[in-house]
């Protein structure tokens, strides 16, 4: 292997492909070439950042621990080189810091742009994946990143005659890059999850009229978005290699030390106490100190449910619009989201809420939607509808396995992995962020590099060993699956539907398929990588031939 791509005929030859170039394909690129690899990206994108790149949605915003501490740590370099300026920070942040780190390490040159992987097969004689584009590109390496995004593939609504309307449709995971003005427009917004959350109060600053068409009412929590001071920035330069060790020691990630206590252990006015001190303090520091049985006992979840119902008829004017936008599922259990003034864009004259469960949509015309109660005049429509989520872009990828093999196919009941990495008869691909693996619950530039790191560590194993192939057993993978549901199944995410089961895109496998327990997540795939049990290996077509004759 050598760091040279080959061309053999029509085809160009690497030693890894990479297919997304956002946080983790970029992360990819050189971890690989630093391992002394030929590497090449593929992104349908016109420049790295994947998700920041497509969601320019007013009001998109890091909704995690935020800046700094969504960011790399393979370099220290990038943290004493970039000085942030919001806890918060907006797509176009992450994007402008994301820039400078494709300059640095010379990323562009390996990555091709506007380029959409359309076909990627496994060859069993020559033990590589091909790959076809749809820029006529044919390219072939032994080894597979799947790159593409827990995030990535947007979720169209399936409503009758959505496409009857006229105006100007915007999704916010594609939103434009040309500025969209809302100045004087009625607008309607569907979708009340983070990214609708986020835009609403932003559109409604401007537009004439904001129709909100709430499908599920959701519990929110207020931002505390604060700029970052210079000293802010040097403390935790100075402090950075304390930070890095919390955050990989830490459940999501993050560098903090969170909250062990159960929320039977104190009274109820003790409990409305420190969520009042959490609310008032905000950030995403509130899920931090929360109480640790929140998502898992019943009787701690209502404390908290009952105490953010009572915020929302606080904070919203009119009652009967407040008990709209009471969520009733067990809070947590869907992302939990971060606002700027959600729930106070109700008090204004221009913006509405239909709630979709009493009032449907029937349909749209070319100027208004018309629901049950109703016609809405709108000149334009913003779908805020979310992701066919964690395994909707590989789906959408369906690369071809052994003997053809393809990932719908295998996929079609649940989604098989082992380590949420790998997945049997899909020899040397490797999925980030993937079903099984913490992905979304976790800090996800660190879950990138550390699931690069390990397979990094796998790569040079093979290496070492002589072998051209790994792949898992079916036992391994229904094995981690036992363990994932377990972790699962002590919680109440399970019971809520939610995009973290699926229930947002019809005839999805409907199960939680993501590894909660984030740095357990990390050390038992360590433990993996102590004998690769559970693993197969093959060695080279020719070598192992040789060795029979
Ligand atoms: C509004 C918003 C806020 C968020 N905030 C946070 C946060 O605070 N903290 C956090 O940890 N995470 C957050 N996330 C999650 C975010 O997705 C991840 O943090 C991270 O950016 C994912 O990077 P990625 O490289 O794995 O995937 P992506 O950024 O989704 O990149 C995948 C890339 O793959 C490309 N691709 C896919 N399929 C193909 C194909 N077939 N051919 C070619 N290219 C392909 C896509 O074009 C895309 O550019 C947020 C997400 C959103 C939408």
């Amino acid at each position: 292997m050598s760091e040279q791509p080959r061309q053999s005929g029509a085809t160009e030859e690497y030693d890894v492909i990479v297919i997304g170039a956002g946080v983790s394909g970029m992360y990819a690129l050189h971890h690989f070439r630093q391992m002394g690899l030929s590497v090449r990206v593929y992104d349908g994108a016109s420049d790295v950042g994947g998700t920041w790149w497509y969601n320019r949605y007013p009001g998109a915003r890091v909704d995690g621990p935020g800046s700094p501490f969504y960011c790399y740590t393979f370099s220290d370099e990038l943290m004493q080189e970039w000085d942030w300026e919001e806890t918060q920070s907006e797509w176009s942040a992450v994007l402008a810091s994301l820039e400078p780190v494709a300059d640095k390490f010379d990323l562009r040159k390996d990555i091709q742009f506007e380029t959409w992987v359309k076909d990627a097969r496994w060859d069993d004689a020559a033990q590589r994946w091909h790959v076809e584009t749809d820029t006529g590109v044919q390219a072939s390496a032994p080894f597979l990143i799947c790159a593409v995004g827990a995030l990535s593939t947007t979720n169209m609504p399936d409503i009758p005659g959505l496409h009857d309307f006229a105006g100007e449709c915007y999704h916010t995971g594609r939103w434009p890059h040309e500025p969209v003005s809302f100045e004087g427009k009625r607008v309607a917004v569907i979708g009340t999850g983070s990214s609708g959350i986020q835009a609403i109060p932003e559109i409604a600053k401007t537009a004439a009229h904001v129709t909100v068409l709430q499908r599920t009412a959701q519990f929110a929590f207020p931002c505390g978005n604060r700029p970052i001071t210079p000293e802010d920035m040097a403390e935790a330069r100075e402090n950075w290699d304390a930070i890095k060790a919390k955050m990989y020691a830490n459940m999501g990630g993050f560098p903090h030390d969170g909250n062990t206590r159960s929320a039977l252990e104190d009274t109820p006015e003790e409990r409305r106490a420190l969520y009042e001190s959490l609310w008032q303090r905000a950030g995403f520091k509130f899920f931090l100190d929360l109480y640790a049985d929140i998502a898992a006992n019943e009787e701690a979840n209502a404390s908290l449910s009952d105490f953010v119902r009572d915020k929302i008829r606080e904070i919203v004017d009119d009652p009967e619009t407040a008990e709209k936008l009471l969520p009733d599922h067990y809070v947590m259990t869907k992302r939990p989201i971060l606002e700027n003034g959600y729930f106070e864009a109700y008090n204004r004259d221009n913006v509405t809420l239909v709630d979709l469960r009493e009032d449907p949509i029937e349909r749209f015309t070319p100027n208004s939607v018309i629901t049950r109660s109703g016609e809405h005049p709108i000149d334009m429509l913003v779908l805020a509808t979310g992701f066919d989520a964690i395994s909707g872009t590989m789906l959408k990828l369906d690369p071809k396995g052994r003997d053809g093999l393809a990932l719908k196919d295998r996929w079609h009941d649940r989604f098989h992995n082992y380590v949420g990495i790998t997945i049997a008869g899909f020899p040397n691909l490797f999925m980030i962020h993937g079903p099984g693996s913490p992905g979304v619950f976790y800090n996800m530039p660190l879950g990138a590099e550390r699931q690069l790191a390990w397979i990094g560590d796998l790569i040079q194993h093979m290496r070492d060993q002589g072998q051209a192939t790994v792949e898992p057993t079916t036992e391994s993978e229904d094995a981690w699956a036992g363990e994932v549901g377990a972790i699962a199944d002590a919680t109440l995410f399970p019971r809520t539907d939610s995009w973290w089961t699926g229930a947002n895109v019809p005839g999805k496998p409907r199960y939680f398929s993501a590894y909660l327990g984030g740095d357990i997540y990390y050390q038992r795939i360590a433990d993996v990588a102590k004998d690769y049990a559970g693993f197969v290996f093959e060695p080279a077509r020719g070598e192992e031939d040789a060795e029979a004759s």
